[in-house]
C-alpha cells in the first residue's frame, strides 16, 4: 500500500478541515483521496474543536499508514465582521451598518469588533468583504459605527473578512489572538505554522522569536497576500520554510488580474531556492456547491502544477463545502495527469545551473546529476538520506520522473516532507557508517514493499553523517 502511494501522485494536496470534513469518516476518505497536509484555520472555530480535529487526523493517518502533516494557519491582523445569526442578502444601494457595539445582523446591523480599524476609516472609502465578493461605500462615520451603502451586493455571513484598500492601517504583524493561537498550536506540535499578511523577513523573525520564547518550534509558511511581501519576496523566501500564494487577499491588495503574474513569479523563485510552495484559494471554488469542477478550475490546478507548485490547496471546498471528498479526489486526478506532462514542458533553465560556491555548489551538482542519471537509468527510486530535508528538496526541484525517497532518522523532517513535491518520506533508525546507511535503507524499504531484490537505487547523502549541509556522495546501488 505504501509503495502504491509512492508511485501515485507526486503533487501534494493541502486541505482545510472545517465543519464539512472534521468527522472521522470524512477525514479518512480525504486522507485516502490524497490529502498530505491538513490545514486548520485559526480564523474560525475554537481551540477545543481544533484540538479534537488535530487528534483525529493523526489517529486516522496512523491507521492508514500515511504521513499527514498539520498546518496551523494563524489569522494575523485580518479584520472580520462578527457573528451573523442569519446570512444577510444585500442588493445594490441597501444600507448596512458595521458597529463596535454588539449586533448579530438583525436590521442590517453587523458587529465589527476592531476599534483600531474603525478609527482609520473615513467617509467615501470603499470596503471589500469576503475576498471582494461584496463591496460597500462608507457614507457616514459615527463614533462607534460605519454606515455604508452597498455597491456590490451578495450574501454576507459570519466572520467574513473586511478590507479597506485605500485606508492606511496601523496594525502589528502578530495580534494578541495570534499569540494565543501560536501557543496552542505549539502545544499540539503542529508541523507547520502559516503566518498571514507577512510583509517582510522581520515578520517571520518575530514569529520565530515568539516560538523560541515559548520554548518550541515549528516550520514557518509565509502567506503572500500583501503588496509589501511582493516587493520583499526573495528575502522572505530565504528566511521561511515554505510559501503560500494566498490568492484571496492578494487579489484585493493588487488587481485580481495581476495575481497570475505574481503566482508564476513566486513559484519560479521558490523552485530556484528549493523552498516548497503552495498555490491557494479558489482552486476548485465551484465544488463548494457542485460535484464537478469547471473547466477553468481544472486548468488552474493543472497549470499551477506544470509551473512548479509543490502543493495545491483547498479552502472552503473542503472546510465548508458540500463535496469535500470529491474536491480532494478531483485535485488528485488533475495532479496525476499534469505530472505525466510536466517533463515535456520542462524548459532548459527550469533548474538554473548552480551559481553557488563551496559546499552548496557540490550539493547542487550532485542533486542535478542525480536527475540526469535517473533519467537514463530509470531506477526504482532516488534515495536521499537527510537530516534537514534539504537534499530531498533540492532533488525534488528537478522534478525527476523517478520517485524520491527521503530517508531520515529525524521525525520532524519526516513530517515536513509531506509538503514537498514528489518526496516520499521514510523514518529510519539512526546510522553512522555508509554500510549501515545502505542496510537501513534497503531493510526499511523492503519492509514497506517499496523496493525488491534486484532493484536499482540512486542513493545520495552527505558524509560524514550528522553534520548536515553537504551532499557529497552518490552511489548507484543494486538491492541484494
Ligand atoms: P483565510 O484568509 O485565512 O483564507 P478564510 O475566511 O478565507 O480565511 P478559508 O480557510 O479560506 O477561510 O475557508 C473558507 C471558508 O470556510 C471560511 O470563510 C469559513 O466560512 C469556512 N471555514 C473554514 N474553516 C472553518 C472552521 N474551522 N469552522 C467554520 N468554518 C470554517
Ligand atoms: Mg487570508
Ligand atoms: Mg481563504
Amino acid at each position: 500500500m505504501v509503495s502504491n502511494q509512492m508511485y501515485n501522485k507526486r503533487t501534494k494536496i493541502v486541505a482545510t478541515i472545517g465543519p464539512s470534513s472534521w468527522d472521522k469518516d470524512t477525514i479518512r476518505k480525504i486522507i485516502r483521496a490524497g490529502m498530505d497536509v491538513a490545514r486548520i484555520n485559526f480564523s474560525h472555530g475554537e481551540h477545543a474543536k481544533h484540538s479534537e480535529s488535530i487528534d483525529l487526523i493523526r489517529e486516522v493517518a496512523e491507521e492508514e499508514n500515511r504521513v499527514v502533516a498539520i498546518m496551523a494557519d494563524i489569522q494575523g491582523p485580518k479584520i472580520r465582521v462578527g457573528k451573523i445569526t442569519k446570512p444577510i442578502e444585500l442588493a445594490r444601494d441597501d444600507v448596512i451598518t458595521l458597529t463596535l457595539n454588539e449586533a448579530d445582523g438583525t436590521d442590517n446591523i453587523v458587529s465589527l469588533p476592531h476599534p483600531e480599524f474603525v478609527l482609520d476609516i473615513a467617509v467615501g472609502m470603499r470596503l471589500l468583504l469576503d475576498d471582494g465578493n461584496l463591496e460597500f461605500e462608507v457614507t457616514e462615520v459615527l463614533p462607534r459605527s460605519l454606515v455604508c451603502r452597498v455597491i456590490l451586493g451578495g450574501v454576507l455571513s459570519s466572520r467574513k473578512g473586511v478590507m479597506a484598500p485605500n485606508a492606511h492601517l496601523t496594525l502589528s504583524a502578530i495580534t494578541d489572538k495570534d499569540r494565543e493561537d501560536v501557543e496552542f498550536a505549539l502545544s499540539k506540535d503542529t508541523d507547520y505554522i502559516a503566518m498571514s499578511f507577512v510583509r517582510n523577513p522581520d515578520d517571520i523573525r518575530e514569529l520565530r522569536w515568539l516560538m523560541r520564547h515559548l520554548g518550541k518550534d515549528a516550520a514557518v509558511i509565509a502567506k503572500i497576500e500583501k503588496h509589501e511581501a511582493l516587493e520583499n519576496i526573495e528575502d522572505i523566501i530565504e528566511v521561511c520554510d515554505g510559501i503560500m500564494v494566498a490568492r484571496g487577499d492578494l487579489g484585493l491588495e493588487v488587481p485580481a488580474e495581476e495575481v497570475p503574474y505574481h503566482q508564476k513569479r513566486i513559484i519560479r523563485l521558490c523552485n530556484k531556492l528549493s523552498k516548497p510552495v503552495i498555490t491557494a484559494t479558489q482552486m476548485l471554488s465551484s465544488m463548494v456547491e457542485s460535484p464537478r469542477p469547471t473547466r477553468a478550475e481544472a486548468s488552474d490546478v493543472y497549470n499551477a502544477i506544470i509551473d512548479g507548485t509543490d502543493a495545491v490547496m483547498l479552502s472552503n471546498e473542503s472546510a465548508a463545502g458540500r463535496y469535500p471528498v470529491e474536491a480532494v479526489e478531483t485535485m488528485a486526478t488533475i495532479a496525476t495527469i499534469a505530472e505525466q506532462n510536466i517533463w515535456q514542458s520542462r524548459s532548459p533553465g527550469w533548474s538554473t545551473m548552480s551559481q553557488k560556491t563551496g559546499s552548496e555548489a557540490i550539493s547542487d551538482a550532485v542533486s542535478e546529476s542525480t536527475y540526469y542519471i535517473s533519467e537514463s537509468l530509470n531506477p526504482r527510486a532516488i534515495v536521499t538520506t537527510t537530516l534537514t530535508g534539504y537534499t530531498a528538496r533540492r532533488v525534488a526541484r528537478e522534478r525527476p520522473r523517478t520517485p524520491i525517497l527521503c530517508v531520515t532518522p529525524n521525525e520532524t523532517t519526516y513530517r515536513l516532507m509531506a509538503l514537498v513535491w514528489g518526496v516520499y518520506p521514510l523514518l529510519v533508525p539512526d546510522f553512522h557508517t555508509i554500510d549501515e546507511m545502505i542496510d537501513v535503507i534497503t531493510s526499511t524499504a523492503m519492509k514497506y514493499d517499496i523496493v525488491r531484490r534486484g532493484d536499482t537505487l540512486i542513493i545520495i547523502a552527505g558524509v560524514p553523517f550528522g553534520l548536515g549541509g553537504q551532499t557529497n556522495l552518490l552511489k548507484i546501488h543494486t538491492v541484494e
